[in-house]
C-alpha cells in the first residue's frame, strides 16, 4: 500500500490522534511541533440527519480531541451547519450518537450541554452593554462543576453578583475589550463585535466551543487579522473548538485538523498539510487549492516502480513506488501547479541526461501575475491546459518564460498523487 493511495474503504474513517496519524512519514512528522497525545473529547458515531428523504448529514463518524481546533470545510449546503447544530442541541439527530466526555449528549437540551455556539451574526443583544451581553448567560443559567449536570440531584449553583463581575472582567481582558465594557453593540466595529460574541461564548467555560462561519460578517482584510487572534484566544483558554467555514484558507490557517465535507459526508479528515499533499480522492484534491488532473491508466506496477499512461501526455508518467493497484486500472494522477517545473530548454534529470518520462512540451497561453507568484497556463499538445506557478523572486522578471513561448513542463515522481476515485 503506497502512501499516495488510500483505499475507498478508508473513506469516512477518521484518522487517529494527531501525533500518530497513520501514514505520516518521519520527514513530515519531524517538521511538526511536538504535540501531546490527547484524549478524545467528542465522539460522533454514525450520525445522520434527514430532512424528508434528503440526508443533510450522512453517517458521520468523527473523533475530536481535547484542546483541538477542528474545522469542517465544505461548500454551501453540504451540511456543516446541520452537523454543528446537532452538536449544540438545536437539532435532533435522525440516528447516531454524540458522546462528550464519555456521556451521550443526544438526549440533552442545548442549555444542559457543556457546549456553546457562536453564531455568524453574533446575536448580541442590541439594548445591552458589552458587559451585560457577556454576563447574560451567567445570570440565566446554573453553573455545574466541569460544565456537566451530574445526575438528577445535581442542581449546580447560580453565580453570585461578584463572581459574575469577576468572570466578565476576565473575559473582557481575554478579548482585549476592557475599555469597551459600557458600549452598546452598535457602537462597535465588526471585529469588536466578534470579540464580544466570543467572550460571551467562553464566559460559561464550555468544554466545547462551536463557531459557525466565525468571520462570515467581516471583510477580507479583517478576516485575515482575526484568524490568528481568534486562535490565540481559543488556545489561551484551552477550550476544544469545532468551527465551520467554507473558506479553505481560514480552515487551513486556524485548524490543526480539517474535515472536507460534501453532501453530508466527510470525505477526508486530516491535518491541512496532509489534505493538500495527500488528498485521498479527486474531490479532496480539487477542493483544496488548484491541481492538474491527468486521467490515466496504470500500465504496470511492482516494487521497481509504476508506469502510468495518460491520453493527455506524449510520454508516460514513471513513479518510483509500487502504487499497489491492478494493472490496467483507470487512475487519475494529480500534480499541484507549484510542483511542475517550467523552462524553455529541454528538461534534464539530476545527472544531466535528457528526460524521457515525466515531461511534456507546451506553449504558454496565458500568465496571471499575482504579485508573489505568476500562474502560467500552458497548452500541451493534447490541447489540455496545464497550470504551473513560478515565484516572482526577481523583480524585473529576467529569464522567465513569457506569452507564446515554447516551454517544457516536467515533474518529480514524488510530486504525483495517484487517485482511484
Ligand atoms: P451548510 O451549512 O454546509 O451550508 P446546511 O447544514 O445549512 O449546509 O444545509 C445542508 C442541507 O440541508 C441543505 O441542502 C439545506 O437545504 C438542508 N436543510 C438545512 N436545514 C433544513 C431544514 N430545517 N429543513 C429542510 N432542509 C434543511
Ligand atoms: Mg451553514
Amino acid at each position: 500500500m503506497s502512501e499516495n493511495n488510500i483505499k475507498p474503504s478508508d473513506k469516512h474513517v477518521d484518522q487517529d490522534v494527531p501525533v500518530t496519524g497513520n501514514n505520516i512519514t518521519t520527514e513530515q512528522a519531524s517538521r511538526q511541533p511536538a504535540k501531546k497525545v490527547r484524549r478524545p473529547l467528542l465522539e460522533i458515531r454514525n450520525l445522520v440527519k434527514k430532512y424528508g428523504d434528503v440526508a443533510a448529514v450522512n453517517n458521520v463518524d468523527l473523533t475530536i480531541y481535547e484542546g483541538e481546533i477542528f474545522a469542517l470545510l465544505g461548500s454551501s449546503g453540504c451540511g456543516k451547519s446541520t452537523l454543528l447544530r446537532m452538536l449544540a442541541g438545536f437539532e435532533q439527530p435522525t440516528s447516531g450518537s454524540i458522546i462528550l466526555d464519555g456521556k451521550d449528549m443526544s438526549v440533552l437540551p442545548p442549555y444542559k450541554r457543556p457546549v456553546n455556539m457562536m453564531f455568524q451574526s453574533y446575536a448580541l443583544f442590541p439594548q445591552m452593554t458589552v458587559a451585560q451581553n457577556i454576563a447574560f448567560g451567567l445570570k440565566q443559567d446554573r453553573i455545574y462543576k466541569d460544565g456537566i449536570k451530574k445526575g438528577f440531584f445535581d442542581f449546580g449553583k447560580r453565580l453570585s453578583r461578584d463572581e459574575i463581575e469577576a468572570r466578565v472582567d476576565k473575559m473582557l481582558k481575554l478579548v482585549h475589550m476592557e475599555e469597551y465594557r459600557e458600549r452598546k453593540p452598535h457602537q462597535l466595529s465588526g471585529g469588536q463585535k466578534q470579540r464580544v460574541a466570543l467572550a460571551r461564548s467562553l464566559a460559561k467555560q464550555p468544554r466545547l466551543l462551536l463557531l459557525d462561519e466565525p468571520m462570515g460578517a467581516l471583510d477580507k482584510k479583517l478576516r485575515e487579522q482575526m484568524r490568528l487572534e481568534l486562535v490565540n484566544i481559543i488556545e489561551s483558554v484551552g477550550v476544544t473548538c469545532v468551527m465551520v467555514t467554507h473558506d479553505q484558507e481560514e480552515a487551513m490557517t486556524m485548524a490543526e485538523r480539517i474535515a472536507i465535507m460534501n453532501r453530508g459526508e466527510l470525505i477526508q479528515v486530516d491535518e491541512p498539510r496532509k489534505v493538500y499533499e495527500n488528498p485521498n480522492c479527486c474531490f479532496a484534491a480539487e477542493f483544496i487549492g488548484s491541481v492538474n488532473m491527468f486521467e490515466s491508466r496504470l500500465i504496470t506496477s511492482d516494487r521497481n516502480g509504476s508506469v502510468i499512461r495518460s491520453k493527455d501526455l506524449d510520454h508516460d508518467i514513471h513513479l518510483d513506488i509500487d502504487v499497489d493497484l491492478a494493472d490496467g486500472m483507470d487512475v487519475t494522477v494529480a500534480i499541484r501547479p507549484e510542483k511542475i517545473y517550467i523552462e524553455r530548454s529541454f528538461p534534464v534529470d539530476d545527472k544531466g541526461r535528457k528526460m524521457v518520462n515525466n515531461y511534456t512540451s507546451g506553449i504558454v497561453e496565458n500568465i496571471a501575475y499575482m504579485g508573489d507568484i505568476s500562474i502560467y497556463y500552458v497548452r500541451i499538445p493534447s490541447g489540455k491546459i496545464v497550470i504551473t506557478t513560478l515565484p516572482n523572486a526577481d523583480r524585473f522578471n529576467i529569464g522567465l518564460p513569457t506569452w507564446d513561448d515554447q516551454v517544457y513542463l516536467s515533474w518529480d515522481p514524488e510530486s504525483c498523487v495517484t487517485l482511484t476515485f
